[in-house]
């Protein structure tokens, strides 16, 4: 159980204004919930963020770099279960070549990759980075 707290005490919690976890000055109180606080370091008053509640600091900016990173891991181990399922030889990879779903094909470029589906003059290939669409002289 936690020490019993009223207005005027201190209390860790989360400032706005100087983006840190920073001792505070309970300011109101509703029954025993903080509501709202005084910044010892700049302050401001705002309402009480929780210092161990991380949820309302998890939107916003730093959400952006861990979708991309999981991404692009998605693809990456896409990439590997397509060069451990598909079968025959390594095709190098040209723009007169005519290819069927589950090729492994060389590019000279991408590297390593596996053709996922094939269209009319063009087919999709996963490589170890991303998918990629490639010219071919596929008929369908
Ligand atoms: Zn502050």
């Amino acid at each position: 159980m936690m020490k019993r707290l009223y207005a005027g005490d201190e209390t860790g919690s989360y400032c706005t204004k100087c983006r840190l976890d920073l001792n505070h000055v309970i300011v109101a109180m509703v029954r025993d919930k903080i509501v709202r606080v005084k910044c010892k370091t700049c302050g401001s008053e705002h309402k009480h963020r929780s210092t161990d509640d991380n949820s309302e600091r998890q939107t916003g900016k730093t959400v952006l770099p861990k979708r991309k990173s999981r991404k692009l891991l998605t693809s990456q181990s896409l990439w590997e279960n397509s060069i451990a399922v598909a079968k025959g030889i390594e095709i190098p990879y040209e723009m007169a070549g005519s290819y069927n779903e589950g090729n492994i094909i060389m590019h000279n470029i991408f590297g390593k990759g596996v053709v996922q589906k094939t269209h009319f003059k063009k087919c999709t290939v996963i490589f170890k980075d991303q998918e990629r669409v490639l010219v071919s002289s596929n008929t369908k």
